[in-house]
């Protein structure tokens, strides 16, 4: 995207100067996850980039607050990075050089329930798997098939249901029905009634163990996606 075409001259915009020289060969809008990826792979493709934010902090749905109580910080956004053995982002930008590590948790999530029981799902699915054949042998044994993708035939039949509809139809505990349909609304904010939502039932189990955290609070990776655009000649 031409600098030139979009920024002809130097204007106001929101009290911010934007400059008309000819310095940058892209502009991202938005200092979220994905701008600020997107820029550090831009950069590493040679070209220069600014990113433009409108808040006077970077990050978007990257933040780690003390929303309650002094001292306890939480994450009140995007938390669980689910997908990074598939899309290894941190390993190619080298985000550990910028002070990024990521936590794989033992324990993934827990539904805890009025009578006393609990239902984890773990890292290790053979944890997993007997937390469920507490609730149902013969959901544990629907988890490991959904997880290991061995039938194709599941995918064809749920894609066209409601995530709830897909749940019903694959699983008998309501426990284990409730923590699927969560994995789906957060963090993918899938509204479960939706039809054709059942195809993302098979993907939630599959991706259960996968939750990784941010060591140090999201808010750390959009310091360090910052810090990496900036050594890499980029801006914010
Ligand atoms: C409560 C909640 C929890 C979530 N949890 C997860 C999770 O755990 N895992 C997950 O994978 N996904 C999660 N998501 C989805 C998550 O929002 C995205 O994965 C991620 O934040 C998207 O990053 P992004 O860069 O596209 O957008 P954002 O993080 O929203 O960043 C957009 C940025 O653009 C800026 N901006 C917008 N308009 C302009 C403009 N006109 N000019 C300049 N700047 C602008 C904003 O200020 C913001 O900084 C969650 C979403 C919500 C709402």
């Amino acid at each position: 995207m031409g600098f030139d075409r979009l920024c002809g001259q130097s204007h106001q915009n929101g009290g911010v100067t934007v400059p008309h020289d000819d310095q940058w060969d892209v502009l991202v809008i938005g200092a979220g996850l994905n701008g600020m990826t997107l820029a550090n792979y831009l950069l590493r493709a040679g070209l220069r980039v600014l990113v433009l934010e409108r808040r006077l902090e970077s990050g978007g749905g990257l933040a780690t607050e003390e929303p309650i109580v002094t001292g306890y910080w939480a994450n009140t956004g995007h938390y669980v990075f689910d997908t990074l053995d598939l899309f290894p982002f941190h390993d190619e930008l080298a985000l550990r050089e910028v002070n990024v590590r990521f936590a794989h948790p033992e324990v993934q999530s827990a539904l805890l329930l009025a009578d006393g029981r609990t239902l984890v799902i773990y890292r290790e699915l053979t944890r997993t798997r007997e937390s469920i054949a507490a609730f149902s042998r013969r959901d544990a044994d629907t988890w490991l098939r959904l997880h290991d993708g061995s039938a194709d035939s599941d995918l064809a039949r749920l894609t066209p249901m409601s995530a709830r509809e897909a749940v019903d139809e694959v699983f008998e505990s309501e426990a284990v029905k409730s923590l699927v349909l969560h994995h789906l609304l957060i963090p993918r904010g899938i509204a479960f009634d939706d039809p054709g939502t059942g195809r993302f039932v098979p993907f939630a189990v599959a991706r259960a163990g996968e939750a990784r955290l941010v060591q140090e609070g999201s808010h750390e990776l959009a310091q360090g996606l910052w810090t990496a655009i900036l050594k890499a000649g980029g801006d914010v």
